[in-house]
């Protein structure tokens, strides 16, 4: 309905509106003519038996008159059409069952007629029940008055009217007209209601359409950033890997004091580029749905031991009180967990907190909340007495790329993913970080895990390589190198002459496989992506060799890619270690020694 229209409205357009489907605005438009069809025909009627001296119709024939103006006036005031609806087949039914039972005290033609229309009109305009309603309300009546006068007992003390010929041909032509009408208009109106079904119906079906096309493309070009970031990452990566080591290599050199200040600055530029590359790609890996939550045995003891441990030296030497406090209920435990992506969250939490404390204190605290017989319910908390964080930035720095402010990201750096990841990580193992802080005064994050408990006692730590091999065992080794970067070559091979291991390089997957056939390695280090032949096709053809010894030979796959499946491709592909370029020469000689100690 439209709220403009006046009282002095007549128009049928002002009443109408788009929004009112096909059949409401036939019902109005039956309404609105039918008025007038009505009052005319009342009209006529009215004339007819008023001149006969009718006059109990010649009443009824007004009052009908007088109702349908009013209501007209109200449909074109205030179109509330149901209820004008109900008003004029109350009305009807009344003077229906007063013509009946008062004034004509005999059922005619003219009765049944107007039945017939009350019947049409209540099920158009109100639908089924109130149709029902209405079609009882005048019918069941006319039936009594039909047995009773059967009966022959029907007794009023009023004179019945009597009706002519000439009232009976108005009163059938107009009702003729009204029930042409009633039809006419409805039918009309459902055909196009039917039409508007199927066109919005075909609308959809193109709305969706270009819907799918739409996702379609979305994914495709998120597939093609993640592609474009993992390929950048081993372009970014590989450099990266070559000054690390150098700067490595260097620093092992005994260099003069000024020397080493110019190398550490190097170690840390580089470092830190790094660090801001694998926050990117784990972002990446994280938002493309690639992350699968690994699910072995751990010890969450010696874990927070790890991540802290380093973090410790950094906290000290800014001067910084370090605390790790565990709840003894959590040690002499195992559990099965990731611990890959616990120690992220935790190093992301504990860095800011060190980054972002100029004096006082780090506090990292692991309290068992419930040991249930086999999960337990820890609560990890990282507590700092640092700058703190706005209360309006609470969670915008959960966003990616969202730092505190301006000025804190030209003091402090970063990309402002940490926290990102660190949402992330939680959010898909359904667990909530929780931040409460106050500027100037420090801030803490909480947030709870559940474990399952292993039920084996934690392994010792018989297999670690912090066990001294003599120096002269790794000289012996045999080593070949499968890599194709001239860079990378000379700095595994400055890297392995510390240990006095001089290696055998392949420049390519295919002749790894024939220094394999004619020589002897105790180990292989092997590159995956190497023109000719690469790292996965060279494995295969190791491992299909006769001689079982060589078949068998430990490989260490080397490489810059960071993509998500890469690690369970190595091992599918049949070697026996993965090292992540660029890696540290402590890590690369562990894993070496680990697994040629074991042959
Ligand atoms: P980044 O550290 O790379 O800026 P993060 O996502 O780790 O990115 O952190 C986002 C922002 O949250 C930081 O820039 C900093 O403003 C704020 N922040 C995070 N941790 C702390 C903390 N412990 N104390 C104060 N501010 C913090």
């Amino acid at each position: 309905m439209r709220d403009e229209v006046g009282f002095f409205n007549f128009s049928i357009y002002k009443i109408i509106s788009k929004e009112q489907s096909y059949l409401d605005q036939a019902r109005i438009r039956l309404l609105y003519y039918g008025f007038f069809l009505v009052f005319v025909a009342s009209g006529v009627l009215f004339v007819s038996v008023y001149f006969q001296g009718q006059h109990l119709l010649a009443y009824t024939a007004g009052l009908l008159m007088f109702s349908v103006a009013v209501l007209f006036k109200t449909l074109t005031y205030r179109p509330k059409w149901q209820a004008i609806s109900h008003a004029l087949l109350v009305i009807g039914t009344l003077i229906n069952i007063s013509i009946v039972y008062v004034s004509l005290q005999s059922i005619n033609v003219v009765t049944l007629q107007v039945v017939i229309v009350v019947i049409v009109f209540s099920y158009y305009m109100l639908g089924q029940t109130w149709g029902l309603v209405y079609s009882l309300l005048n019918t069941v009546p006319i039936l009594i008055f039909l047995l009773i006068e059967y009966q022959g007992s029907y007794v009023i003390g009023i004179k019945p009217d009597k009706i002519d010929q000439a009232t009976i041909i108005i009163s059938l032509f107009a009702s003729f007209i009204l029930l042409i009408f009633i039809h006419n208009h409805f039918y009309t109106s459902f055909l196009k209601n039917i039409k508007q079904l199927k066109e919005s119906g075909e609308e959809q079906a193109v709305l969706n359409l270009k819907l799918e096309k739409a996702i379609e493309k979305a994914e495709k070009s998120t597939r093609a950033k993640s592609d474009f970031l993992s390929t950048m990452s081993h372009e970014i990566r590989t450099p990266l890997n070559a000054v690390i080591g150098m700067s490595n290599l260097l620093m092992m050199d005994s260099p003069r004091p000024e020397q080493k200040e110019n190398l550490e600055i190097l170690r840390f530029s580089a470092n830190n580029l790094l660090a801001i590359v694998n926050d990117v790609l784990d972002f990446n890996k994280i938002e493309s749905g690639k992350l699968v939550f690994e699910n072995i045995r751990f010890n969450l003891v010696e874990l927070m031991d790890n991540v802290c441990g380093g973090q410790m030296l950094n906290a000290e030497e800014k001067g910084l009180e370090f605390k790790l406090a565990i709840d003894d209920r959590l040690k002499n435990k195992v559990f099965f967990g990731d611990p890959t992506r616990i120690t992220q969250i935790i190093f992301n939490l504990v860095s800011n907190a060190i980054k972002f404390t100029h004096k006082g204190s780090v506090w990292v605290k692991v309290t068992c909340l419930e040991d249930r017989h086999n999960w337990v319910t820890v609560k990890f908390s990282v507590m700092d007495t640092g700058i703190g964080i706005k209360e309006t930035n609470l969670r915008s720095i959960l966003e990616p790329f969202t730092q505190g402010s301006l000025a804190a990201t030209r003091e402090y750096g970063g990309t402002g993913l940490g926290l990102a990841i660190v949402k992330r990580l939680l959010d898909l193992q359904g667990r909530e970080i929780q931040i409460f802080s106050k500027i100037g005064e420090g801030s803490e994050f909480l947030f709870n895990m559940e474990f399952p408990v292993s039920t084996e006692r934690p392994a010792k730590k018989v297999d670690e390589p912090t066990e001294k091999t003599p120096e002269n065992f790794l000289a012996s080794l045999k080593v070949l190198i499968a890599e194709d970067n001239v860079v990378n070559v000379m700095l595994m091979k400055k890297l392995l002459s510390k240990w006095g291991i001089i290696p055998t390089i392949a420049e390519n997957g295919e002749r790894a496989v024939e220094f394999m056939q004619y020589g002897n390695f105790d180990i292989i280090l092997m590159d995956l992506q190497m023109p000719v032949m690469n790292g996965f096709d060279a494995t295969n053809e190791i491992r299909k060799m006769a001689d079982p010894k060589k078949a068998n030979v430990p490989i260490i796959a080397l490489t810059a890619s960071a993509m998500a499946e890469i690690k369970d491709k190595v091992y599918e592909a049949g070697m026996n270690g993965y090292v992540s370029k660029p890696f540290k020469p402590d890590d690369l000689i562990e894993k070496i020694q680990s697994l040629t100690i074991l042959n």
